[in-house]
């Protein structure tokens, strides 16, 4: 049982602010803009966190894992503990101590990281509201600009797989809106098939011209050799990186990935190694710590730094690009945010002012907190009560 193993108990001074309330909304069936050659999804939804301090200030997080085992563990273990320690939201890793990784992390996996990561999140929103300053500066403010980048192409709920003409289609029409970095996935096959998959980039690029970056993301499918014949394939037509190409991220099998290509690669979103071990194999081109997973910026900011030791800057893969913005836009070796499209739609119908792609750009909010606040009426008219 959970509630009989060891739990750490770091004695600290009480302090004058403290977490006095913390609500999960599990928010669905937002109405969102489908993608341009899909009609679904038509809504969206996600996990929404209030963390509320004993003076007043809320905070608020996201994950798009709106499982109900997350529901459980946030609401029925993780609130209560920090609840109970009446925790300083300014101690971020005060509160990840009151939780022993052999115990929670270990056991429950990227579940719990997940859970932690809504509540770090909405402690730094908290902090730089009563400091009066945006996240991005507390982070190291190294700029208020970030590239960005639209991931499209993925068909979600039971839609047909793109096909070839649809997919250059639907780029032409993003690029045309002024997208100018493309991400598509590839090796989402029944088996992965790189002949098929560089037809369909090649349909890309002639589709956007060559002024258009494109980007390959492999979410972890393909093996060593896949991921080989598809990047030499591909390497003709100007590919930007390729992220995720191999199972599991296996270290040595993206470094020899990297060493016969000239694609960059990039990975770590979905983190089954740690991020020492792929930068001390030369895995990858581009680290990518993700603030909704990993643990926060708390942990987003450990990683960051392991990987500016080893002079590998970072960029962004995840369908929560606004909630990653803070992060690249705090460090110097911080890099391109993702915006998945429906992701992006889902957050441009949930919050009031979101940081809009400007000619590949995004401007970043200078409100003190993260600047993404709910509308008005969201949680009464979308959180379900189970
Ligand atoms: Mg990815």
């Amino acid at each position: 049982m959970m509630n009989q193993t060891y739990v750490f108990q770091t004695e600290v001074v009480e302090s004058k602010q403290w977490i006095d309330r913390i609500t999960l909304h599990n928010i669905r069936g937002v109405p969102i803009t489908p993608p341009p050659y899909r009609d679904r999804p038509k809504t969206e939804g996600a996990l929404l966190l209030e963390v509320e301090t004993n003076d007043g200030v809320i905070g608020y997080a996201t994950s798009g894992y709106a499982h109900h085992a997350a529901i459980h563990l946030m609401t029925e273990w993780v609130a209560p503990r920090i609840l109970e320690a009446k925790a300083d939201p300014f101690r971020t890793d005060y509160i990840a101590s009151l939780f022993d990784r052999h115990t929670w992390e270990r056991a429950l996996g990227r579940m719990f990281t997940i859970v932690l990561s809504m509540v770090d999140i909405a402690c730094w929103d908290i902090k730089g509201k009563t400091l009066g300053k945006p996240v991005h500066h507390l982070l190291g403010g190294a700029r208020d600009r970030v590239p960005v980048y639209v991931t499209h192409g993925a068909a979600y709920e039971g839609a047909p797989p793109y096909s070839r003409e649809e997919l250059a289609a639907e780029a032409k029409f993003l690029a045309d809106k002024g997208v100018t970095h493309l991400k598509n996935t590839v090796g989402r096959q029944q088996f992965p098939d790189p002949v098929d998959d560089y037809h369909r980039m090649a349909a890309m690029r002639d589709a956007v011209g060559p002024d258009v970056q494109l980007s390959m993301d492999g979410n972890l499918r393909m093996n060593l050799a896949q991921a080989m014949k598809l990047c030499q394939m591909c390497e003709e037509l100007g590919i930007s990186f390729i992220e995720e190409p191999i199972h599991y991220n296996d270290p040595r099998n993206l470094h020899h990935l990297r060493m016969k290509t000239t694609i960059p690669v990039a990975a770590a979103e979905n983190e089954k190694f740690s991020t020492l071990q792929i930068l001390q194999a030369d895995a990858v081109d581009f680290l990518q710590p993700n603030v909704n997973n990993d643990g926060g910026y708390t942990a987003a900011m450990r990683n960051a730094a392991i990987a500016r030791a080893f002079n590998v800057p970072l960029s962004h893969g995840n369908g929560n690009g606004p909630h990653n913005i803070a992060l690249h836009a705090g460090l110097q070796h911080g890099g391109l945010v993702e915006y998945h499209f429906h992701k992006w739609m889902a957050y441009n119908a949930m919050f009031k002012s979101v940081p809009q792609p400007e000619n590949g750009w995004l401007t970043v909010s200078q409100e003190p907190g993260l600047g993404l606040e709910p509308k008005d009426g969201l949680i009464e008219e979308f959180a379900v009560r189970d």
